[in-house]
């Protein structure tokens, strides 16, 4: 169980077209909820539009997988232009960042998966094979209970992140 990620990043603003081609990585997946939006946030804020933009203008692919269901994220996803998406991921399976990585036309090693959660979008993205990206969630207030218990989990790892020197 590799729940460890390859980078930590307080922002989805951080992993920038530069930042891809350094790291060899063509192509992003993201998380919907406390990566590119805050909780009950209907859409991004205009610097996280920019840079969705600047990944187009970059080449850079981008596919949202995501844990919940087809209407909701094909609707967030045909609002703010982002065409390729997998929902009932089923996050942390691994499928849908293959699936993904499948549709970008893309090895799995080539794309970075980008979420908030340790148990979730890590550990599902280490499993298929990305380069996996942990973001300081946007806001976490109101997640529920669920999330709120998988918080309490990550902080073992979120300890050992920081004796690492990943998160300062
Ligand atoms: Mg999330």
């Amino acid at each position: 169980m590799n729940l460890l990620p390859h980078d930590y990043k307080r922002s989805i603003l951080e992993i920038t077209p530069l930042y891809l081609n350094e790291h060899g990585l063509d192509g992003v997946i993201l998380d919907i909820d406390n990566t590119l939006i805050g909780h009950n946030v209907p859409v991004p804020t205009p610097d996280v539009m920019a840079l969705l933009a600047e990944y187009k203008a970059h080449g850079v692919k981008v596919c949202v997988v995501s844990n919940n269901r087809k209407p909701r994220v094909a609707a967030f996803c045909e609002k703010i232009g982002i065409d390729d998406y997998v929902w009932d991921a089923f996050k942390p399976a691994a499928k849908g960042y293959v699936e993904a990585a499948r549709v970008m036309g893309l090895p799995p090693e080539r794309t970075a998966a980008v979420g908030d959660q340790i148990f979730t979008d890590i550990w599902g993205a280490r499993r298929a094979g990305c380069y996996a990206v942990l973001l300081r969630p946007i806001h976490k207030g109101g997640e529920g209970a669920f999330i709120a218990f998988k918080r309490l989990l990550e902080k073992p790892v979120l300890f050992y992140l920081k004796l690492k020197g990943m998160i300062k």
